[in-house]
Formats: C-alpha cells, structure tokens, sequence
C-alpha cells in the first residue's frame, strides 16, 4: 500500500505507525495480564509507551536505512555507471569499459536484493556478449563487402568462420558450373572427398544446417580432417532458396552453443557476397575471353603480356613468345563456308592450349593469329613448344560431314632476353617479323625471331 512517492518515506510512517499502535494498545494489555489499572492506565505511562513505540519504530527505519539504502544505492550506482559507459562506447567504439568484471556488483545475500544483484552481472554479461557478437558481425560484414575477388573473400569468409566457432579445420564448397567445388579450405585432407560427403548433400538438399557430435573415440568421417573431430557443422549456403555451397567445420572440441546463431549469421552475409564475387568473377572472365575460342581476347592478352614482360625485365626472368597464323585459312573459309572456318579456328585454339603448360596464356591475336605467352620459358623450350603446336595442327583433323579438313600454321617465336627487346611491343614485331618470314618460306614452319 503506496502512501507518498519515497518507499522509505511509506516505510518511516509505517514503522511510526506500528510504533504509536503499540503505545496505544500496551497499556490495555498490561490490564489482560493481571497488571492494575491504577498502575497501566495512566496518563503518563500511555506517553511513555508511545514514545518508546515511536523510539523503535524510529530505530528501525535507522537501521533500514543503514542496512537496505547502501546496497540498493550500490544497484542504483552500478546501473548509473554501465549507462554512461554504454552512452559513450555507442559513441567512440571504446567497449573496453563495459567488461563485466569491473562493472559486476558483490552478490552477498541470497534475498532479494542478491537476486538483484545476480541478475544485473547476468544483464551485463548478456550485454558484453550481444556488443561482442555485434562487433564480430561487423567485422565479418566488413571483410565480405571489402572484397569482390572469389579467392581471397572465401579465405577471409572461412577465418571469420572458423574464429567464430573455433573450428580446428573448415572449407567452403560451392557449385561452380554446375559442380561442388572447395573455393577455400585448411586443414581438410581431402576436399574432393569431402564434395560427395552424405551431410552435404543433405544441407543443400534441405538447405538446414546440420549438426553432427561425434562421441569420443568414434573414427568417422576419418580420413577428412588430420584430427578426430568432436563435432562437424554443415551450414548451407543458399540464395533465393537456391543452395549454392555448404560451410564445413570441424571442431577437435564441441561447437559452443552460441557459436551456431553467429555461425548462421555469418552465412547469410556471406552467401550475398559469395553471389557477388562469382558474378564479378564471371564478368571478368567474359570481358577477358574471347568467345569463339575461349582464349583471351586482345586487349586481356595484351595486359598479361605486359605484366610478364615487366616481371621478366625486373626479376631477370625468362619470357618465351609464339605468334602463329593459319597458313592459307582465307581457302578454307571460301571452300567450307565461315560457319565451318569458325569450327577449325576453335579446334586449332584448342589443340594449341593442349601443349601449354599452366601459368602460360594463349591469346587470339587478331582473325586468325595467335599469341602464346611462357613465362620462364628459354629460346630451346620456346622452339619445342612452337613445334609441338605445329606438329599437332597438321595432325588435327576437323570433321564436317564426310569431308576431313585439315590445315597447318607458320609460327614466329622468341625469348627474352636472348633476344632483347625495349618492351613487349618489340617483342611482339619481333615474332611478327619472324612469322612473316615463315610464310616467305613456304608455310608450315617455326622460325626464330631476332632482334
Ligand atoms: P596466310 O597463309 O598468308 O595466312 O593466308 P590466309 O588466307 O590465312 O591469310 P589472310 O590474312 O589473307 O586471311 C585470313 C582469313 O581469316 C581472312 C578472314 O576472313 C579469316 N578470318 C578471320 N577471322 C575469322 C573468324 O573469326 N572466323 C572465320 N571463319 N574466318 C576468319
Ligand atoms: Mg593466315
Ligand atoms: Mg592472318
């Protein structure tokens, strides 16, 4: 029953109350105990009796106050304190403040205000918790809005995950035309195993995130991971309902139960940012190749020339270059038509790719012409390349209808820096000059292009 505003003020009139009740009442029952009336009712021994009831009604709330008031000041401080802290870290980022250590109040009672107490450390620890995962959020965010390249955001995206589960091991499967693939992974024995895993085909199947613990002792999934694990999360990665990838982790420990919510979320933020880098991956490719041939076109072919180039003239590297042409392809095209020309043309691209090693680029030139670029590559293996190529064109056979087509190709071909060159423009005239001089002579050779 409320009186006035102030809970100790109610308490104070309270107490007075019950005190002046006693006075009143203790002279009458002194009477029910035998005492004589001449002696209990008197004038004087009723004000002696109020006083003393007032006295201890008065004592009480002294003691009230002394015993209550401090510790839910203590509440009242500890709350003021966590305010401005919290006030100010939304401010300047600073959280250091808030750790529930330093902010926590001494639970040292099992009453009420104990409980209190208790519950405002559990209110601060929650806090700390709800800040931490907000900021490792936005770190993860941060990480996958800053990248647009496929490797080094699912690098990145697999970190973030394995921090946030303290997983011992993990990789990022995604489809990449039309087939699982590991876009990233550590500490995974095998990934293409890991692809044709049961539980990945039932994340992307049900697009749920699958949990497995593994009892001590169990050796499943063996062979996967370097370590037993304890606990395997498949978290699938889907975008408009589509599953487009699953994230593995393997824990040498069980996942701790708050890490699968962050677990999760970091998914959905990295589905959107994994959609983005592989259509900025595709546009890249697209804008790099060249259609018909799937080679690189022109103008990509041109900047990796000049970036070997580079590296060949600062590193004293070795730079190897063919430019090729196929020898009377005007007679072919007149003869079969450009659909079929066009059909030789890929064969030839391909059949020339065939004889590269990886880390060397085939470029298409101009219509018919094309430019091998082998880094690391001397004068001797550049000539076994450059007659690999021809060797191989004057084998392949086109097959339209009944008619077997076949062609050949004149190649002119250098290395830098046998043959020195001012920069890739030299070069590239260089094996110009040189396959011009293969066509002087008949065709179907590889000449030597000096400078
Ligand atoms: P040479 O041995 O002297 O190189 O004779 P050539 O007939 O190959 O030389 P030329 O440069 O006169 O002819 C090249 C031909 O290649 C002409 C052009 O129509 C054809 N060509 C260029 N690009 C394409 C293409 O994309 N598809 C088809 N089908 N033909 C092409
Ligand atoms: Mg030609
Ligand atoms: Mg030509």
């Amino acid at each position: 029953m409320r009186l006035t505003r102030r809970v100790f003020n109610d308490l104070a009139i309270w107490m007075i109350g019950v005190g002046v009740v006693i006075g009143v009442v203790f002279p009458p029952m002194l009477v029910v105990f035998g005492v004589p009336r001449e002696i209990a009712i008197t004038p004087f021994f009723f004000a002696v009796c109020l006083l003393a009831g007032m006295v201890v009604g008065g004592i009480n709330i002294l003691l009230t106050r002394v015993v209550v008031m401090p510790r839910l000041r203590a509440l009242v401080d500890g709350m003021r304190l966590v305010e401005t802290v919290v006030e100010e870290a939304a401010f300047t980022g600073d959280w250091s403040r808030c750790d529930p250590k330093s902010c926590e109040l001494p639970v040292d009672s099992d009453d009420v205000i104990g409980e209190s107490a208790a519950a405002f450390n559990r209110l601060i620890i929650a806090l700390k918790y709800s800040h931490d995962v907000e900021d490792s959020v936005a770190e993860f965010t941060k990480t996958m809005t800053s990248q647009l390249e496929l490797e080094p955001l699912c690098d990145g995206a697999l970190r973030g995950f394995m921090s946030a589960t303290n997983a011992t091991a993990g990789a990022i499967l995604g489809d990449v035309g039309g087939e699982l693939s590991a876009l990233a992974s550590f500490g995974i024995v095998e990934t293409a195993g890991l692809c044709e895993n049961d539980y990945v085909r039932l994340a992307l199947q049900t697009q749920e995130p699958i949990y497995v613990e593994l009892p001590e002792g169990l050796s499943v999934q063996a062979g996967l991971v370097e370590f037993q694990p304890r606990e395997v999360a498949f978290l699938p990665l889907s975008v408009q309902s589509v599953a487009t990838g699953v994230v593995v982790l393997a824990g040498s420990v069980a996942f701790e139960r708050e890490s699968r919510p962050l677990s999760q979320i970091f998914a959905r933020t990295f589905v959107m940012a994994l959609a983005n880098a592989m259509t900025h991956d595709d546009l890249q490719r697209i804008a790099a190749l060249d259609p018909l041939t799937n080679c690189y076109n022109r103008r990509f072919g041109f900047v990796r020339l000049h970036e070997e180039f580079t590296r060949a003239e600062r590193g004293d590297l070795l730079l190897g270059v063919i430019l090729f042409d196929i020898d009377h392809f005007k007679l072919v095209n007149d003869t079969y038509g450009h659909l079929v020309g066009d059909r030789v043309l890929a064969s030839v691209a391909q059949e020339a790719k065939q004889h590269l090693r990886e880390g060397d680029v085939l470029v298409r030139y101009g219509g018919e012409e094309f430019v091998c670029i082998l880094p690391g590559a001397s004068m001797d293996a550049t000539k076994e390349v450059s007659e690999r190529i021809r060797h191989a064109v004057e084998e392949l056979v086109v097959q339209d209808r009944n008619q077997a087509i076949r062609c050949t190709v004149s190649l002119g071909y250098t290395s830098f820096p046998a043959t020195p060159a001012e920069d890739e423009t030299g070069l590239i005239k260089i094996v110009d000059d040189a396959l011009y001089r293969a066509k002087e002579s008949g065709r179907n050779c590889s000449i030597k292009g000096l400078g």
